[in-house]
């Protein structure tokens, strides 16, 4: 017998949990089918830690989705008693003609989020570990911080299932079909029908983003914990998430966390992955290639070679802004897609968007700047 939903998620890992959650708060009987386990390591949710700030220098249109995330993460952590956003604060430095402090100076003014300059002398006063040249700016956002990113899938998991939504795990799924109103999808043990698919499989997203005549890149993103012993780098005593932006790249980082390791890793760059199922996960010594110069410069006392390493995955979208929309030919489908390495912290907000287009087809959240006809608008 054929078991029938009223939705069905593909895909459980950051979005696909979120819009589970949703889905089923409002009452619907959804199922959620991932290839592999509950907060998994092996697609783009996973090493510990992700940064969340809301002024934001890729767009201002994110700030008033962050506005709405930050709620729905407060709220999760009343639910699984337990903080999961700790709000350290993000130092980010650059250049004077950083365009990436200059957005994130222009999104704090427009929406009178609380981001400090710092002189020089302050703050290498109030953050000793970093150095900054001559030359540079630092802006402290005070509202910002990281997200236990495997309790965050773990967590929304948690809030699905308590109101009834069905997860199974170790099951892919291998192919679906509209037929009328409803989806019929087969996975490599069942089918189901369902009136509503939401597709949320991060970097295995290709092929319905490809479909639809938008490339998603999927580059592999190697992340590293270097010792980093002094009191200074502790969350503890103040020392926040950080952001570079230099002529030579992005990188970032997190304070450490009662422990003598910090994770340190670069966001630009990325050797493209041709299959995300067999993405290398070893170590090479190339990986450090950029990533120990930036230390040596601006984190001195750190030193520059890992205890450990993870790898994961970002999926890029053409111009690096999601991909958020109803299928324009089968309505009763939905995707959120190319996520481009900085999507974590807004899975509250687009699970919420995503259940609403859906089961509304409009969200009340403003994403139309992320649907699909920018991309018609381009190419035309
Ligand atoms: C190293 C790194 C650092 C990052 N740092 C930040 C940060 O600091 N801040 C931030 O906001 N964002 C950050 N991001 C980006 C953010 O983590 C991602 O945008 C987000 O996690 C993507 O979630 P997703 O749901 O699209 O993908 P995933 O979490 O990978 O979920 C997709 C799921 O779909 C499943 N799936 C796919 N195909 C199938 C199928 N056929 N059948 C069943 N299941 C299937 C997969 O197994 C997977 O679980 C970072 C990403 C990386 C890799």
């Amino acid at each position: 017998m054929v078991q029938q939903f009223d939705a069905i998620v593909i895909g459980v890992g950051g979005f696909g949990s979120s819009a589970l959650y949703h889905l089923a708060e409002r009452g619907q009987r959804v199922l959620g089918l991932e290839q592999f386990g509950v907060a998994h390591d092996r697609g783009s949710s996973h090493g510990e830690t992700r940064i969340i700030r809301q002024a934001y220098f890729e767009h201002v249109n994110y700030v008033p989705l962050l506005q709405r995330a930050y709620e729905l993460w407060d709220r999760m952590s009343d639910f699984v008693g337990k903080t999961l956003f700790h709000r350290c604060g993000l130092m980010l430095s650059g250049p004077g003609e950083s365009e990436v402090l200059a957005g994130t100076q222009r999104a704090a003014d427009q929406y009178h989020l609380n981001v400090e300059e710092l002189s020089l002398a302050a703050a290498a006063q109030r953050f000793p570990c970093y150095r900054f040249p001559d030359n540079f700016r630092v802006l402290f956002e005070r509202n910002a911080g990281f997200l236990d990113v495997e309790d965050c899938v773990a967590g929304h998991i948690r809030m699905a299932t308590a109101k009834g939504a069905v997860l199974r795990t170790q099951e892919r799924v291998l192919n679906y079909v509209v037929e009328g109103d409803s989806v019929r999808v087969e996975t490599d043990r069942e089918t189901y029908l369902a009136g509503r698919l939401i597709v949320t499989a991060g970097p295995w997203a290709s092929r319905i983003l490809g479909e639809l005549g938008v490339p998603l890149r999927v580059v592999r993103k190697p992340l590293f914990w270097f010792p980093a012993a002094e009191p200074q780098f502790q969350r503890a005593i103040g020392n926040p998430t950080f952001f570079f932006d230099l002529p030579e790249g992005q990188f970032y980082g997190f304070p450490a966390l009662g422990s003598d390791v910090i994770k340190v890793a670069e966001h630009t760059g990325g050797d493209l992955v041709a299959d995300p199922t067999h993405v290398d996960r070893e170590f090479h010594a190339s990986d450090l290639e950029r990533l120990v110069p930036f230390l040596t410069a601006h984190l001195p006392q750190v030193v520059p070679r890992p205890r450990k390493h993870s790898v994961c995955m970002y999926t890029l979208s053409p111009d690096h802004h999601f991909v958020i929309d109803r299928h324009p030919e089968q309505p009763q489908v939905v995707f959120g897609a190319g996520f481009s390495g900085h999507g974590f912290k807004f899975t509250t907000v687009i699970g919420e968007a995503l259940a609403e287009l859906a089961l509304d087809g409009v969200s009340r959240q403003p994403i139309e700047f992320l649907n699909l006809s920018r991309f018609q608008t381009e190419t035309e």
